[in-house]
C-alpha cells in the first residue's frame, strides 16, 4: 500500500520526520509531494523544490527511515477544484493520504479519497512559521530541525537568504 503526504516543508522540520516515522508503520512505501514546488525566494516559501528535495532525502537517510520513498515536486495551480488531478498526474498511484491541512483534507475528500490526519508534536517548535521566525530574528531554531536540514540551510547561506529577501532597496 502506497501513502502520499504532502507538504511545503518550509524548511522540512522534526515535526515532519515524526508523521512519516508514524505513516511507516501503516505503508509499504510513501510518496512525499513538495507542494508549492514553483515557490521559493519568499519570506513564506524561502527554499527552492531541489533545496527541499536535499533537506528530505539527507533527513530520511540520518533517521535511518529505510522505507521506499518517492519525493515528487508539485507546482500550485490556480484551480483548487482541479489540484488532486494534477497532483495525480505527477505521482505513482496511492490509497491514502496523510494531511493536517483542512483544504489538503477537504479536496481530497471531495474525490473520495481517504485522508488520515496525524497528531501534530510539539507544534509550538515543530512549525515553519515559528523556524523561519526564529531565523528571521537571530533566535536559535537549529534544534526544531534534523541536522541535515542544518547542513543544508548553512550550505545555501538560506538565513542570509531569508534576512535579505526583508531588505527595502528603499532608503
Ligand atoms: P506543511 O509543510 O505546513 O505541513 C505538511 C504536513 O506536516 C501537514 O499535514 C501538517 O499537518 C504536518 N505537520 C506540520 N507540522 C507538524 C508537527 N509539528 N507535527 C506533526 N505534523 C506536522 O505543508 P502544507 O501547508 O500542509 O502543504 C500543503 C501544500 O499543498 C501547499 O504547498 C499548498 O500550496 C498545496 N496545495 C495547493 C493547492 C493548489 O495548487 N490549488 C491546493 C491545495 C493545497
Amino acid at each position: 500500500m502506497r501513502g502520499l503526504l504532502i507538504g511545503r516543508f518550509q524548511p522540512f522540520h522534526k515535526g515532519h520526520i515524526y508523521v512519516i516515522k508514524e505513516i511507516c508503520k501503516e505503508v509499504d512505501e510513501i510518496i512525499i509531494g513538495i507542494g508549492s514546488a514553483q515557490l521559493s525566494h519568499s519570506i513564506e516559501n524561502p527554499f527552492t523544490a531541489g533545496e527541499r528535495i536535499m533537506m528530505i532525502s539527507k533527513s530520511l537517510f540520518e533517521n535511518g527511515i529505510e522505507k521506499n520513498y518517492y519525493i515528487i515536486p508539485i507546482p500550485d495551480v490556480n484551480n483548487n477544484s482541479l489540484w488532486v488531478s494534477h497532483l495525480k498526474s505527477l505521482t505513482p498511484p496511492f490509497s491514502k493520504v496523510y494531511s493536517g491541512n483542512p483544504l489538503v483534507k477537504r479536496l481530497f475528500l471531495e474525490e473520495g479519497i481517504e485522508v488520515l490526519t496525524p497528531p501534530l508534536y510539539n507544534r509550538e517548535m515543530y512549525s515553519g512559521t515559528e523556524i523561519r521566525r526564529r531565523m528571521l530574528e537571530g533566535e536559535p531554531w537549529e534544534d526544531s530541525v534534523p541536522k541535515a536540514v542544518v547542513d543544508v540551510i548553512e550550505e545555501i547561506d538560506g538565513v542570509q537568504r531569508i534576512r535579505d529577501l526583508l531588505k527595502s532597496d528603499k532608503i
